[in-house]
């Protein structure tokens, strides 16, 4: 038997080890649910791997997941039945940070002055390397599906791993044991009791049996039926199973704030099982962020990369299983298949129009979402041409008058004063700058409700050319207010026309601002103020024009 190899970590996962050894996070159980997602991972991949070449599977078709406790030697094993790896493959994937999840979790300590940051480990699900938690030494032996050799990787989370081949007797027939040297304190999870209770919270709606030996040579017992959630009937699934089940296959650590399961049936057979969370992912608006949907083929995992939301859902996690792709192709031609068309487009419907049930049915809870998702939601409003109208329905503002509260626009259009043709805005960075500035003035005179806009988004689509109801968006900043029709709240109406007074004190001051200004003009939209500066009509609006200076382009 060849010698064992040593090699360093890449330097990000030295990091992320060194946090794990010391950490001070008190959900330790995590890393169950992170040994017992891998494995289930593992198990998938073969299933689908098996679709397109049999022989993988050997005389061995049923996936699998064994937990050994071993309470003499402190030791914890993981064991599956899945796709395994070969030496290349654990070298790789145990010795860098693929995931980019890992990653932005990284980015996010890298400035923390404290590593007692520890809560974000739970937040994130930082994967494997959350075994050091509870480890002082991990090995993990592998045997890569269809292959006739295997491979061992160990560490002891300081720095190096070890490396080498391994005599196929000494490895699981086809997948991966995971074996953890628990440390002092951590002896609790030898006890049955608590890795069974730990297992069916957390992991219990995994897509693989689960099975649990409380000592090396008891007998295997099933804890965990892998039995799919979402292929059962709704009102045999209580809340709590929905939460565990959205749990576990998201890896969140908060509620759901909106579940959603149904069966479609007709010209396309599908189930979905789709969840709003309650709190926002830290990765959201990273350029790269993917959808979370993953797609299924009669219960047989696909790919979480078919994209089956549009970009702006992309914080609704679950799943789609479908009756009618066909398995035995590619995930290329999944991809391009008009079933699968057919499916992103009921579903993104669906779940707009879910939303909006929600809106009228339970509007408190509907708010927090908004509030929650509202900025990535807007950006349908210039993505989604299709879907503008419903977005628009949607949509919620604070506004001048509405002293904090929500307001959607039909709120708005409701309380048009006479005249008004225009539905009125505001963007900027604060909503309370924006709140006080002079632009406002001759809008709150005259009792004009003005959408105050304070998300980065808001500044694209406003000028993406949206009406409401044949009512344009206009900005506060831009061009002519046209408030001349509209009375003042007082009863008074505003000068007819500027007088000789004021039309030479404007030559004036054209001439001495020269080309520095396009236009010099009275105005309606001040009461109090002198003078403001505003953006040309057709033009680009006032913070839209800084935030592009910002970007350098
Ligand atoms: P993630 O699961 O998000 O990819 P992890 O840190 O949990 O991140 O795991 C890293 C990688 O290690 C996985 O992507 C997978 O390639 C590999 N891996 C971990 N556990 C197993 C396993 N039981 N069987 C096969 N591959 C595994
Ligand atoms: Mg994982």
């Amino acid at each position: 038997e060849a010698a064992p190899e040593t090699r360093s970590f890449e330097a990000d996962v030295a990091k992320l080890l060194h946090l794990m050894v010391h950490s001070v996070y008190s959900d330790k159980d995590v890393f169950l649910r992170e040994l017992i997602s891998n494995a289930a991972d593992a198990c998938e991949k073969l299933r689908y791997e098996g679709l397109s070449d049999a022989a993988l599977l050997g005389d061995d078709g049923q996936p699998r997941i064994t937990v050994t406790l071993d309470a003499e030697a402190r030791r914890l094993t993981i064991e599956d039945n899945g796709i395994g790896m070969s030496e290349a493959e654990l070298a790789d994937a145990l010795g860098t940070i693929a995931r980019s999840g890992t990653k932005a979790f990284m980015d996010k300590i890298a400035g923390a002055k404290d590593s007692g940051d520890s809560h974000l480990i739970g937040q994130f699900g930082v994967g494997f390397y959350s075994a050091f938690m509870v480890a002082d030494r991990v090995e993990v032996v592998s045997r890569r599906a269809g292959s006739d050799s295997a491979a061992s990787w160990a560490s002891d989370g300081l720095g190096t791993y070890t490396i080498q081949p391994v005599d196929t007797a000494d490895a699981p027939a086809r997948g991966t044991r995971v074996l953890l040297h628990l440390k002092e304190d951590a002896a609790s999870y030898t006890e049955s009791y608590t890795i069974e209770r730990t297992i069916k919270t957390q992991s219990g709606h995994v897509p693989v049996p689960i099975f649990l030996k409380d000592a090396p040579d008891a007998e295997p017992k099933q804890i965990a039926d892998g039995a799919a959630l979402w292929t059962k009937p709704k009102s045999e699934i209580t809340a709590e199973e929905y939460q565990d089940f959205y749990r576990s296959a998201a890896g969140q650590f908060d509620a759901p704030a909106l579940t959603l399961h149904y069966r479609a049936e007709g010209l396309h057979e599908y189930t979905v099982l789709a969840f709003v969370p309650e709190t926002k992912p830290f990765d959201l608006f990273d350029p790269d962020r993917a959808g979370r949907v993953k797609l299924y083929v009669r219960r047989v995992f696909i790919t979480d990369e078919a994209q089956i939301l549009p970009r702006y859902l992309r914080f609704v996690r679950g799943l789609v299983d479908s009756n009618d792709l066909p398995l035995n192709v590619s995930r290329e031609m999944i991809q391009e298949s008009p079933v699968l068309a057919a499916i992103q487009k009921a579903v993104s419907n669906r779940i707009l129009s879910e939303l909006d049930k929600l809106a009228t049915s339970d509007t408190e809870r509907y708010l927090k979402i908004w509030d929650t998702f509202g900025p990535v939601l807007k950006e349908g409003l210039y993505e989604d041409f299709a879907r503008r109208e419903t977005l628009l329905g949607l949509a919620r503002f604070k506004s001048t008058t509405s002293g904090g509260a929500w307001r959607s626009l039909k709120d708005y259009v409701a309380d048009l004063k006479d005249n008004q043709t225009a539905i009125y805005y505001a963007t900027g960075t604060d909503l309370e700058r924006l709140a006080t500035s002079p632009q406002l003035e001759g809008f709150r005179a005259r009792g004009i409700e003005v959408l105050l806009l304070a998300d980065q988004v808001d500044s694209f689509w406003v000028t993406s050319g949206v009406d409401y109801e044949g009512k344009p968006f206009k900005s506060v900043t831009q061009g002519l207010a046209d408030l001349s029709l509209i009375p003042l709240a007082d009863g008074e109406q505003p000068a007819a026309a500027a007088s000789d007074a004021v039309n030479d004190f404007i030559a004036f001051v054209k001439e001495t601002l020269g080309d520095a200004v396009a236009d010099v003009r009275a105005s309606d939209r001040l009461t109090e103020s002198a003078a403001c500066l505003v953006a040309p009509e057709h033009g680009m609006d006032r913070q839209l024009e800084k935030l592009l200076a910002g970007a350098g382009r």
